[in-house]
């Protein structure tokens, strides 16, 4: 089959493996379409810290059932996606299908080997969530990141007829505030350094969209809304908080999605979100039961992600796919490879 094999560090190619063997307890599926992850960049460049090599990277995919073992509920041709996080199984955590609080889990195509930018991927039966047809011809390779966004709006608890600002308009910010209105948000203001992401968040049907920080951002906000409910933070750091902080209303919740940097702690406005009873929550993830609800989401049509795909590339072209999403990474959302 072909795959992509990343050696170590900056040292990839495409090539020609044999098909993977199904263990026990395992599928072996037909990747047909896969996302590529600023987690796949960091593991490309040797940034990202959970990542072990050599490994065929991927973990956002849409998928056939090729063979499954009895009794699994599976048969060939059905149309799944891979919940990519494995835990070890015997923890608390695990119990409770918490799998982001497992302390040693670890994802496929990350941090364990067998990725999905491959014509083939063998996983376990529990890691695949079934597609309904629509949402597998449609959105497979989104369900992936509009999960993260669903567990951001979980944890924000968001609510009919809030106020949301989200800080952040790449893959995550677009599917966290996508999320957002079709939970019911009434207005949702969207925050960038790049004025080019105007448009894309134009295209998606939100016009509230600002580059500026700070006092500036404050009171632009003040202006639009007056206060928000929720924030969804996908920048996180210690000037996003200190604006959430302003502009929340008393009771206010802001989610904290971006990754931390090192060591590096960030500042509570204490004041302010004392004065207001603020509420900060962190997102890390995601669980198997926000794959289940963003595709019953998606199959409800509340919403329609599909203008986060920007370009589509075959598998044997991932070197393009790559250059493409590097060298102009303000217009691109989501590249989709196709094995
Ligand atoms: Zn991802
Ligand atoms: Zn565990």
């Amino acid at each position: 089959m072909l795959a992509m094999m990343l050696d170590e560090p900056e040292k990839y190619r495409v090539l020609d493996l044999p098909v993977p063997e199904a263990g026990d307890g395992q599928v072996l599926v037909k990747i047909t379409r896969a996302g590529i992850c600023a987690s796949d960049l960091a593991t490309i460049h040797g940034v990202s810290p959970i990542a072990a090599y050599p490994l065929i990277p991927g973990h956002e995919c849409s998928a056939e059932v090729v063979k499954a073992p009895d009794g699994s509920g599976y048969v060939p041709g059905d149309k799944v996606t891979v919940f990519p996080s494995v835990g070890c199984g015997n923890c608390p955590a695990c119990d409770e299908a918490r799998t982001n609080h497992c302390p040693t889990f670890k994802v496929q195509g990350i941090g364990l080997p067998g990725g999905c930018f491959a014509e083939f991927m063998a996983t376990g039966v529990a890691q695949l969530v079934r597609l309904p047809d629509k949402v597998y011809d449609r959105f497979g390779p989104l369900v992936e990141p509009l999960a993260v966004g669903m567990h951001v709006n979980r944890r924000g608890a968001t609510a009919a007829e809030e106020t949301v600002l989200v800080f952040g308009t790449g893959a995550i910010g677009l599917a966290s505030a996508l999320i957002a209105r079709a939970m019911g948000a009434a207005r949702v203001l969207l925050v960038d350094r790049f004025e080019s992401r105007r448009a894309v968040a134009e295209r998606f049907g939100f016009s509230d969209f600002t580059t500026d920080s700070g006092d500036a951002l404050v009171s632009w906000i003040r202006e639009q809304v007056g206060a928000v409910d929720l924030v969804l933070d996908n920048v996180t750091n210690d000037q996003t908080v200190d604006v959430s902080a302003k502009v929340l209303r008393p009771g206010g919740r802001s989610v904290l999605v971006g990754l931390p940097h090192g060591d590096q702690s960030l500042m509570l406005p204490h004041t302010d979100s004392y004065r207001k009873e603020l509420s900060f929550i962190i997102s890390r993830n995601y669980v198997k039961d926000d794959f289940v609800k963003t595709v019953a989401l998606l199959e409800s049509d509340a919403f329609d992600p599909s203008p986060m795909v920007t370009a589509v590339f075959p598998l044997a072209e991932v070197d393009d796919a790559l250059k493409a999403l590097q060298s102009n990474p303000e217009q691109h959302i989501k590249v989709l490879l196709e094995p």
